[in-house]
């Protein structure tokens, strides 16, 4: 099909919206990229980017014209045709990972191509090109999200637990994917029916129209997707981050922008904890409130633009602490060797066996007592869980503000698990019942928690109210099993760091040096621990990026002793 006829998805979009999309650089613009790429002839039908090739050029077109094609189900579709002036790329150009369209010459002309560690100096080293390059990127991006514009096909249900998580896994790692909804869409039987899948099966993944998987792991996906195909075990890293919630990318963006050769290896997706947080409020810069995953997906693109390597859907199972260089091993076997290491793993929240827990994690479950969640609450009861300290503080300081607080413990009485101080304030405070003997059986609600239900467990007596907010305080367990006792812990597992490690603690590690560790240096020389993962830490995100990045100055002075 000629791609001359079809119409780009564009078209739609204002005038206003296609310039900052498809800028038109300057005659001036030009001969600064020039200077850092390979000016050449191309004839029509060259192609420059193949769909699915790694280490994508960056064109300008000077002359000519160049278009952007994808290949579906149905043959070739136009996606954009760029002329002079206008470049090639999204963020795929700062990552290593695969083009999701192909690039080819429609009328013949002379273009500049670029690799991708010249793109990387240009956008570092010119504020003008970096900013027009970095919007029109991730402009594209979300464009392409939006219109599904990418190499896989996503076939769920909404009633599949596994669709939600490919879902959620596929939009935390900004790629765009076509959804068919097997629960409503009729003419899904002719594309099961092509790829011999059943709707059993479901969530069916179909990456680049040709290879099929039935509910895969996340790890399959990033497979499927050539999320790390770029990332070479091969050499020794300045520094490895694990972990990328909002310490491990504050690291990597500080790391990557200050010269250190840098790799981040994360789970799941970016962003951590923060990135399943609907609207964070007290993030300092964003007065209105930003949710964790754009903070995330954004703090990302940053990291990319600076040159840090980011490996997806991949666990480290292991560090190797008796020698060094120091070595990450992931759970597929392939080993990382580092100059020094950032331990970001953070922390997980203990959650409540209920029900419907997830559906009301922020909208009525809270696992913070802020001014802000008070604010929230405004004079309504609300429910405080745990028995420990940060419970009882809690209760204290919503006390002040909410129409009651109910403490529900599962044990007898406090006095084992919380400071005396706290519970005189408890006991004597007429706004808090302590609720012995008690859990919670349910949470309710459409949207919004609405209701909740509890249950003593020596009467088996279940209590209905309308409460809508739930505070729980039940602690956290920190992600550290995989260091297998690598870095001195304190008693819950955290990481002990500075000036918390104590000379046993140092003469058990065998501690090497004179100097005493630095701030956020574990019992392990070169080796750093931030944000929730570290004992001692306030679990914030302001306080996660905050530490991620003063151990970046850390990580400076290891590297030159
Ligand atoms: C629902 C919710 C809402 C919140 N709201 C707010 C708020 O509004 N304001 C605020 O200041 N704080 C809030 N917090 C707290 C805040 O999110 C955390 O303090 C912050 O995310 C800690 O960042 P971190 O990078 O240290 O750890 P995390 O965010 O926990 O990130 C750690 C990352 O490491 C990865 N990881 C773990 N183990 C491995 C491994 N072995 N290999 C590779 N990767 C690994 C995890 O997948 C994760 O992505 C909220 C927390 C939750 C749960």
């Amino acid at each position: 099909m000629s791609s001359a006829s079809q119409k780009s998805p564009w078209e739609t979009l204002s005038r206003e919206q296609r310039e900052k999309l498809f800028p038109t650089l300057t005659a001036a613009q030009i001969a600064r990229v020039a200077a850092h790429g390979k000016r050449r002839q191309a004839s029509a039908g060259e192609v420059l980017v193949e769909q699915g090739d790694y280490n994508l050029p960056f064109v300008v077109v000077i002359s000519g014209a160049l278009e952007l094609v994808r290949n579906t189900d149905t043959g070739e579709e136009l996606v954009v045709v760029y002329t002079a002036g206008n470049f090639l790329g999204d963020v795929t150009m700062l990552s290593s990972r695969r083009s999701l369209m192909r690039a080819r010459m429609r009328d013949a002309g002379e273009i500049i191509e670029i690799d991708r560690r010249s793109l990387q100096a240009v956008v570092q080293s010119d504020a003008e090109l970096g900013d027009i390059f970095m919007r029109a990127f991730v402009l594209r991006r979300i464009e392409l999200i939006a219109h599904g514009l990418g190499d896989a096909v996503l076939l769920g249900s909404s009633n599949s637990a596994g669709t939600l998580r490919i879902r959620e896994f596929l939009s935390r790692n900004g790629h765009p994917y076509s959804y068919i909804d097997l629960d409503h869409d009729s003419g899904v039987q002719e594309v099961l029916d092509r790829f011999h899948v059943d709707a059993r099966d479901v969530p069916i993944l179909i990456c680049q129209g040709k290879l099929v998987l039935r509910n895969p792991t996340t790890e399959q996906v990033a497979d499927c997707l050539g999320f790390n195909a770029g990332i070479d075990p091969g050499h020794l890293r300045d520094v490895v981050i694990v972990g990328a919630g909002p310490a491990g990318l504050s690291s990597a963006v500080y790391a990557a922008s200050e010269g250190l050769s840098t790799l981040v290896m994360e789970t799941t997706a970016p962003g951590g904890q923060a990135g399943s947080s609907s609207k964070i409020e007290n993030y300092l810069g964003f007065p209105t409130g930003i949710s964790g995953q754009e903070l995330a997906g954004r703090a990302y693109i940053q990291a990319q633009k600076f040159g840090a390597e980011m490996m997806i859907a991949r666990r480290a199972v292991r560090l190797t602490c008796d020698h060094k260089p120091y070595m990450v091993e992931m759970d597929d076997g392939m080993r990382f060797a580092a100059r020094t290491v950032i331990i970001a793993t953070g922390a997980q929240y203990r959650k409540l066996p209920v029900e419907n827990l997830s559906r009301f994690e922020g909208t009525g479950v809270y696992y913070g007592a802020t001014s802000i969640e008070a604010q929230l609450c405004g004079r309504e009861e609300v429910v405080v869980i745990g028995g420990g300290n940060s419970a009882g503080q809690a209760a204290v300081f919503l006390s002040g503000t909410a129409g009651h607080v109910h403490i529900l413990i599962r044990s007898e009485a406090l006095a084992s698990t919380m400071s005396r101080y706290l519970i005189r304030r408890i006991e004597e405070n007429p706004a808090i019942t302590l609720h012995t003997n008690t859990e919670m059986a349910a949470l309710e609600g459409d949207g919004q928690l609405e209701r909740v239900q509890w249950r003593n467990k020596q009467t088996g007596k279940i209590e209905e109210r309308s409460i809508r907010h739930v505070f729980v305080m039940t602690g956290a367990n920190p992600n550290t099993q995989w260091l297998n006792g690598c870095a001195a812990q304190d008693k819950q597992g955290f990481l002990k760091t500075g000036s918390a490690l104590t000379p046993e603690d140092l003469a058990s590690a065998r501690w090497p040096h004179s100097r005493a560790p630095y701030l956020f240096e574990t019992s392990l020389p070169g080796v750093f621990a931030v944000g929730d993962v570290r004992s001692g830490n306030t679990k914030r995100i302001a306080s996660a990026v905050g530490e991620g990045s003063i151990a970046i100055s850390f990580v400076h002075q290891v590297l030159h002793e």
